[in-house]
Parts: structure tokens; C-alpha cells; sequence
């Protein structure tokens, strides 16, 4: 008899009903355009069984992951032939994968373009790079005759500073454009998350957010339109009662100054919560500040419960992960806040 484990002390919560608000706006930020959906590592950390449904039934059509081996995860979820795997064919197995599948690949080069061709062809994404210098074919190859052999669906570019003002984003908005005129594609695609916020021209016919749809406010555009879509609860584990000189934690770096009652609390860094939070965060418990108490362990961070002193072992209290406002505490883009929690999570 195998028996289910208990429930871990630590649950991400995913509010789908923001989740959908935060697609149903950028798609209407997209004008003519419709919105996709970045679905690379896991929706950003945050589960693809719970949130690509949402995605679907709010209206994406188009999905992109970077890899093939997060193909399988989306598969339950959509029709195979709205999926894009942005890395593309590395070889022939990569080829036969996606043709057997269904999904398509993003062709990024000259030698990509020849070998989706060579092992059969069919229905594919180009990627051009228009600035960025990472993936995509180079301006120069947009005539070569492996590009115009390609039945390309999207022609796509990625913008490299679309979350700031500056002149790179027009100059790709040109390069782009002139790859449109020169290369045959059902649809075109340019725009992310920030990207949607620089007007209609950058708009084409699909836009790909993924960071905004989950809560992300990547520039002041974008600024009370999204919803916080992820919130994360942990349950404390032991409380005690710290005299005045004792130290707290690894390497002791906080010394109690006076009597504090503290709550070692089921979350650590191997969930994705990082020593970058350790000596300036506060957990949170109805509104009230649970101060952060020297280092943060692998598997547990220890807390000030001064402000909230009814608190028991097994209470949840929350880890506070509004996206713009943690980047600032903990240090950390509001990429990494959503892709580095980890595995322990129970996920609703
Ligand atoms: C990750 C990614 C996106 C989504 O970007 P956000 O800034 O998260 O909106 C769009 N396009 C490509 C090619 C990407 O790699």
C-alpha cells in the first residue's frame, strides 16, 4: 500500500480569476493583435496544469515554451499545433520530435531552416533577430533561399529593452518590419509583456506576454492594470521564546536585544527563497510585519512574532509576493522572484 504524504507546510496559491484579468487586458492592450502566452518553466514557476487552461479558455491561441522537454506538459491542455518551442530543432531527433507531435518548432538559423527542411518540412516559426544578438536568423539572412523555402506560421523578433525607453525599441520596430516585407509568414509577432505597452505598431498579430499575465509590472505602463496573480503561505513550525544576548540562525548574525518571541517558519532557500530576503524582509500575518530574524536556511527562516503574539505552531502566515514590491526587498528581478520557487510547494 503506498500512502499519500501529508500536505507540506508551504502552498502557492494562484488566483485564477486574476490570472484571467491579466491575459483579458493585454490582449485588449494588443489591439488587433491577439494576446499568447509565455508558458516556458513551468508558467513561470507557477504550475502549467493550473494555469494554461486558464490561458485557453480566456482566449490564447498561440504558447510558447523553450524547450521540447516542456512540450508533454501542455499537451493534456492544448492542441498541439498552438505550441511554439522557442529554442528550435538542435538535430534530426529535435525534428522528428515535433513532426510526430505536432508542435512547431522556432527555426533560429540558416543551418535550422535547412534541417527542418532536409528531415521533411512542414509547418514551422522563424525567429529573426532584429537587435537582441541572441536567437534568430541575422538581418542579412532574411533573403537566403533555406528562409523562403520554410512554411513559416509566425515570423517572430523579441525586443531587448522594451521595459525602458530607448531607441533600440524603434530600431527593432524598422528591422522587424523590414523582415516582414521581405519574408512570407502567416502572422508576425513581436511584442512581450512590456513590449504590448510601446503603442500598436509593435503589435502585429500576436503578442507573446508572460511575466504581466502572472502578476509581473515590468514598466509604469503597465502600472494598476495587473493583478498579483500568486500568493504564497507557509505554516510555522516550532515557536520559541529568545532571551536577551542569544543568537539567531546561521552564523549568528542577529543577537536578540530583548525577550523575542520568534516563529521558525516551512520555507528556505531550496523553496526558492533566497538569503537575499535575510535582514531587511518581513513576513507577513493579517497586515502585520513579522520581521525576518538573521539567515534564512535551506528549509526554514526564523521570524520576529512581536507584532502578532497569538500565533501558534501549524498558524499560516504569508510570505508577501507582490512582484514589484519583493524585487525591491529581496533584490531580484521579478523573473526570478516567480521561476525560482521550487518544487515543495503545494500548489492550489
Ligand atoms: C520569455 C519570452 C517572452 C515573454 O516575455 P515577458 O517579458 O515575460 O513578457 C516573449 N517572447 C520570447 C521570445 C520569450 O523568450
Amino acid at each position: 500500500m503506498s500512502l499519500n504524504p501529508p500536505a507540506p507546510a508551504l502552498r502557492l496559491r494562484l488566483d485564477h480569476a486574476a490570472l484571467e484579468h491579466n491575459w483579458r487586458v493585454l490582449n485588449a492592450m494588443s489591439g488587433e493583435a491577439r494576446a499568447g502566452a509565455a508558458v516556458k518553466a513551468n508558467a513561470y514557476g507557477l504550475g502549467i496544469d493550473a494555469a494554461l487552461p486558464v490561458l485557453r479558455d480566456a482566449g490564447a491561441r498561440d504558447f510558447f515554451v523553450a524547450h521540447w522537454g516542456e512540450v508533454p506538459g501542455l499537451l493534456p491542455h492544448v492542441p498541439a499545433d498552438q505550441i511554439s518551442v522557442l529554442h528550435g530543432p538542435l538535430n534530426a531527433a529535435d525534428c522528428a520530435y515535433a513532426r510526430a507531435v505536432g508542435v512547431k518548432p522556432v527555426i533560429n538559423s540558416v543551418h535550422q531552416a535547412r534541417l527542418w527542411q532536409e528531415t521533411g518540412g512542414g509547418r514551422c516559426d522563424l525567429m529573426i533577430d532584429t537587435g537582441m544578438n541572441r536567437l534568430g536568423i541575422a538581418h542579412e539572412d532574411a533573403a537566403a533561399s533555406e528562409i523562403a523555402a520554410l512554411d513559416t506560421d509566425v515570423l517572430l523578433s523579441h525586443l531587448a529593452s522594451a521595459d525602458e525607453e530607448s531607441a533600440l525599441n524603434h530600431r527593432q520596430l524598422v528591422r522587424f518590419a523590414q523582415a516582414c516585407a521581405a519574408i512570407p509568414a502567416r502572422r508576425r509577432s513581436l511584442a512581450n509583456s512590456a513590449g504590448i505597452t510601446l503603442g500598436p505598431d509593435y503589435a502585429f498579430d500576436v503578442t507573446r506576454p508572460g511575466l504581466s499575465l502572472y502578476g509581473g509590472v515590468p514598466c509604469p505602463a503597465l502600472e494598476g492594470q495587473i493583478r498579483q496573480v500568486a500568493t504564497i503561505e507557509v505554516a510555522i513550525i516550532q515557536c520559541r521564546d529568545i532571551s536577551p544576548g542569544e543568537t539567531v540562525g546561521y552564523n549568528a548574525t542577529f543577537t536578540a536585544d530583548r525577550p523575542i518571541r520568534a516563529g521558525v517558519v516551512s520555507i528556505g532557500y531550496a523553496d526558492g527563497f533566497l538569503r537575499s530576503w535575510g535582514g531587511k524582509g518581513a513576513l507577513r500575518s493579517h497586515g502585520a510585519a513579522l520581521p525576518i530574524l538573521g539567515r534564512i536556511s535551506m528549509d526554514m527562516v526564523i521570524v520576529d512574532l512581536a507584532a502578532m503574539p497569538s500565533l501558534r505552531e501549524g498558524d499560516w502566515i504569508e510570505v508577501p509576493y507582490d512582484l514589484p514590491e519583493a524585487a525591491q526587498v529581496a533584490g531580484l528581478t521579478q523573473y526570478e522572484l516567480l521561476t525560482i520557487l521550487g518544487q515543495r510547494f503545494q500548489r492550489l
